[in-house]
């Protein structure tokens, strides 16, 4: 087995007992990336200079006697967190120059951790998207099949860990880009309860949904960056200060009388049949687990999509208004014209599919319709929160498809925006509702694309979400399958 192919924890019981240094180690995954990522296109940003002295520090640390779960551990990280010294686009031509003076608290925390950072993955613009292909640079590919996305919109990130092109990956989901692109590679994707990780260094897209989450080879992977990742920060008000456990814990591999709900909505005509079957598949195993299987309703589920896309578009047209050439970022025009310049830097610094949520979002906003859309879409969204409330009362956790299908190919939604927006349509209640869920794979389809399953938990539900997902996977071996890569040398 090459070093490349460990999992996190694997790695750091390896580094613990001397078997190899966190420099080999990072060599590895570097040699990994050059050999496979030019048909992968994972990466925006590669820095494997810094990664190296990174991994020389954390050997030395170790030296010393120190040891964390992250200590000497190559991550990658979405290129929407703020990263230091180091390009940060968020997949857009205006932020192409962007190199911020600081870093996100939660790059900040797997630094302090000892992290070695390789480098910035893939995304759509903005984090708007399913796919990567509205990634103004290329669109990712999916390590399964490269003529298939990798989905979206963390699919560099995803498309990294499923290629073993890192051990682990930070990402995040406004209405599923963990999740979808996690079940698409056959790689676990964490979202956190919303305001349980830092959003500060995250450059907002629709920022009372926004999430950092985890892209991971298995569970306890997830477990272990989410430890490091999540708690208290006095720099984002929405951030939890509630004690961050040890997720670790609770991966015990029992689920003797966990209350397992499964919601009927989830299961929808149009549906992929053998997404349907892999999930009931393995409620059935967790039910031989010992778990007690209920059927729950999540009756406004119907909603989520529409209310989905009017609020994140506003909450975006708002937060994108700070693009305009004047402060930082592409300036397009010289003329000395102010509204010139707005125009021609928005103009050409952002893609199709961001303007058409600026121009969503604004009309949405505008007075005259604020109460009719804005403010409705609001409304519902407090009903959707109320079913996951109500069958929380009921379960610990439900268990749903992630995605209608598996990982579709290249350009075959790209000309029609609600189809690609129905990729989400099992994701982004989860958003609205602000609770925690976890994606992880539980079956292959018959062309050997993965498939991927959510489980769902409460507001701070983390660790009951963990250690279903953990016994699920323990008594399965779909995570241990790997894609056949090609390996790409030039
Ligand atoms: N695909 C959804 C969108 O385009 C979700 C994206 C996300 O979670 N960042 O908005």
């Amino acid at each position: 087995m090459s070093l490349y192919e460990l999992t996190i924890h694997e790695a750091g019981d390896g580094l613990a007992a001397g078997e190899f240094t966190s420099v080999e180690l990072a060599e590895a995954v570097l040699e990994r990336i050059v050999a496979t990522d030019n048909g992968v296109k994972a990466y925006l940003t590669l820095t494997p200079e810094e990664a190296l002295e990174q991994a020389r520090i954390a050997d030395e640390r170790r030296s010393r006697g120190e040891d964390g779960p992250l200590l000497g551990i190559p991550l990658a990280i979405k290129d929407v967190l703020c990263t230091e010294g180091v390009p940060t686009t968020c997949g857009s031509r205006i932020l192409e120059n962007f190199v911020p003076p600081y870093d996100a608290t939660a790059v900040a925390k797997l630094k302090a951790a000892g992290a070695v950072l390789l480098g910035k993955t893939n995304t759509d613009e903005f984090a708007m998207g399913s796919s990567t292909e509205n990634s103004a640079f290329f669109t990712a590919r999916n390590p399964w099949d490269l003529e298939r996305v990798p989905g979206g919109s963390s699919g560099g990130s995803a498309a990294a860990v499923a290629a073993d092109e890192c051990l682990g990956a930070l990402g995040t989901d406004t209405g599923g880009s963990v999740r979808q692109p996690a079940g698409l590679c056959g790689v676990v994707g964490l979202k956190p309860t919303y305001g349980r990780v830092s959003r500060y260094g995250l450059i907002a897209y629709a920022s009372s949904l926004d999430q950092i989450g985890a892209l991971a080879k298995d569970v306890t992977d997830a477990a272990l960056l989410l430890g490091v990742i999540a708690g208290h920060d006095p720099r984002d008000s929405t951030s939890i200060d509630a004690p961050v456990p040890d997720y670790t814990a609770v991966l015990t591999g029992e689920v003797e009388g966990v209350r397992v709900g499964v919601p009927k909505e989830y299961f929808i005509e149009g549906m992929q049949p053998e997404v349907e079957a892999a999930v009931r598949a393995a409620v059935d195993a967790l039910a031989d687990l010992g778990a007690g299987v209920r059927e729950v309703s999540l009756p406004h589920t119907g909603y989520a999509l529409p209310v989905y896309y009017l609020i994140a578009p506003a909450e975006a047209s708002a937060n994108l208004a700070r693009y305009d050439g004047v402060r930082y970022g592409l300036r397009v025009g010289e003329s000395g014209d102010l509204i010139e310049t707005y125009k021609d830097t928005r103009g050409q610094g952002f893609g199709p599919e961001v303007k058409r949520r600026v121009m969503l979002g604004t009309y949405a906003l505008s007075a005259g319709y604020y109460d009719a859309y804005y403010l409705k879409a609001q409304k519902v969204r407090t009903l959707i929160k109320g079913d996951f409330d109500a069958a929380f009362e009921q379960v610990d956790v439900i268990v749903a498809p992630t995605s209608p299908t598996t990982a579709f190919r290249i350009g075959e939604k790209t000309d029609d925006p609600l189809q690609m927006y129905l990729s989400d349509v099992f994701t982004l209640s989860m958003n609205l509702a602000g609770n925690c869920v976890l994606s992880l794979p539980c079956g292959f389809d018959a062309g050997g694309l993965p498939i991927g399953m959510q489980v769902m938990g409460p507001p701070l539900g983390e660790e009951q979400v963990l250690r279903v997902a953990h016994a699920y996977e323990r008594a399965t071996a779909w995570h241990k399958q790997k894609p056949m890569l090609p390996s790409q040398e030039e």
